[in-house]
């Protein structure tokens, strides 16, 4: 179920606004993307390594001590933060390779910003023998060392970006413009359901699983659906992969959770970015606002074209939580469960704190932990530190 209307669009978002020389190139994507989306060898071979790889599926774990602490709704976990990685950013990662493989691609080309889908794009290329190209902002290497170094130990190279602030949004211009000159024996394989079509509706596809997943789960646990899903939302993959089967069960409530300080869907308004349109937190004369968050996959000052969708049909709910709650989360899920969340995962889980005390006992809520939490812990002990 989606709420895409005409190929690419949700409602007034989405939609490519690309020079015709990329325009071409995304054409031939959209075409061997419908092409093989469907196709039993495909289908197969992406389950064999969700299976066998990645250690799919991922289980629903009944979070038992944190419902007996908050006393309301029962809550569910969607441990995506035990996929080989780390995270969800796996599944589409692999769905991409596997497609730029059937296409014939040789190189594999993708922008990263804090370092977390330039490593899952390195580690698919490593296992599947593909050069592979990191395009990286001058100013993101430095803070990200380490993941440079991660992205270098699997064997792909890492491309310095100096034009503009150095950041994330002068990685995607470089990864484009590689693409329009090599797009006969490379692959762009992009990170989140964002940028121009068909990107948002093929990431959308293969991060699909993880609710594909939990509702048989939740059926099978349960007998009945969720109350609601609560995800946190950077540029929307793991979000809208966890709404994805739930969308036109109009009794499940989906809610994504953004940082205070990058509130794209919750305060943005209608705007393009990156060559599609979307909520964003933009200035007057139309440029991206700065944003921040503690947690560098959050960092986006738009977000993908369904999520705007969702959140103006009312469909979906988007709200903010500021950095003490996430940290409060971060320690609370520590200790009650044993599960230390990623940063990112901590805003979903905050949400959750605040919410699931309003419910009743008869009430689920299914929360994603999007990721592990042990790439954020020297960071943690330092905010802990001047708190
Ligand atoms: C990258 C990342 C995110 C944010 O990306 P989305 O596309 O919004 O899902 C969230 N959680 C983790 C653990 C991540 O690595």
């Amino acid at each position: 179920m989606s709420t895409e209307q005409q190929a690419g669009y949700f409602g007034e978002f989405g939609g490519s606004q690309v020079p015709p020389s990329l325009q071409n190139v995304l054409d031939i994507l959209e075409e061997n993307f419908n092409r093989f989306k469907d196709d039993e060898d495909f289908k197969n071979e992406l389950d064999y390594y969700f299976r066998e790889y990645v250690g799919r599926q991922s289980p629903l774990y009944f979070a038992e001590n944190l419902t007996n602490r908050l006393g309301g709704a029962k809550i569910y976990l969607k441990r995506e933060d035990l996929n080989h990685t780390g995270s969800h950013k796996i599944n589409n990662v692999l769905g991409q390779i596997l497609l730029a493989k059937r296409m014939g691609a040789k190189r594999i080309i993708a922008e990263t910003g804090a370092g977390q889908h330039g490593v899952a794009t390195a580690t698919v290329c490593a296992m599947f023998n593909m050069e592979c190209v990191i395009y990286m902002g001058a100013e993101d290497i430095k803070r990200q060392a380490l993941n440079v170094f991660r992205i270098e130990l699997l064997g792909a190279k890492v491309v310095s970006v100096t034009e503009g602030q150095g950041r994330l949004k002068e990685a995607v211009d470089a990864a484009f413009a590689d693409l329009v000159e090599n797009y006969e024996n490379s692959f762009y394989l992009l990170g989140s359901a964002v940028g121009p079509h068909p990107f948002p509706t093929m990431v959308k596809h293969f991060q699909s699983v993880i609710s594909r997943e939990s509702r048989a789960q939740i059926l099978q646990k349960e007998g009945k659906l969720p109350t609601a899903v609560i995800a946190c939302v950077g540029g929307g993959s793991n979000a809208i992969g966890s709404f994805a089967e739930y969308i036109a069960d109009e009794d499940v409530r989906l809610i994504g959770v953004e940082p205070d300080q990058a509130p794209s869907l919750t305060e943005g308004t209608p705007g393009d970015l990156h060559g599609f349109r979307c909520l964003v937190l933009q200035d007057e004369a139309g440029n991206p606002q700065p944003t921040y968050s503690i947690a560098a996959g959050l960092d986006y000052p738009g977000a993908g074209p369904e999520h705007s969708q969702l959140k103006v049909s009312g469909r979906g709910e988007y709200v903010t939580i500021s950095n003490e709650e996430v940290l409060d989360a971060f320690m609370t899920l520590s200790k009650e469960e044993g599960i230390i969340p990623a940063l990112e995962s901590s805003h979903a889980v905050a949400y959750a704190l605040k919410f699931v005390p309003t419910l009743s006992k008869e009430d689920i809520v299914i929360v994603n932990i999007s990721g592990r939490g042990d790439k954020d812990v020297e960071q943690v002990y330092d905010m802990l530190a001047k708190r």
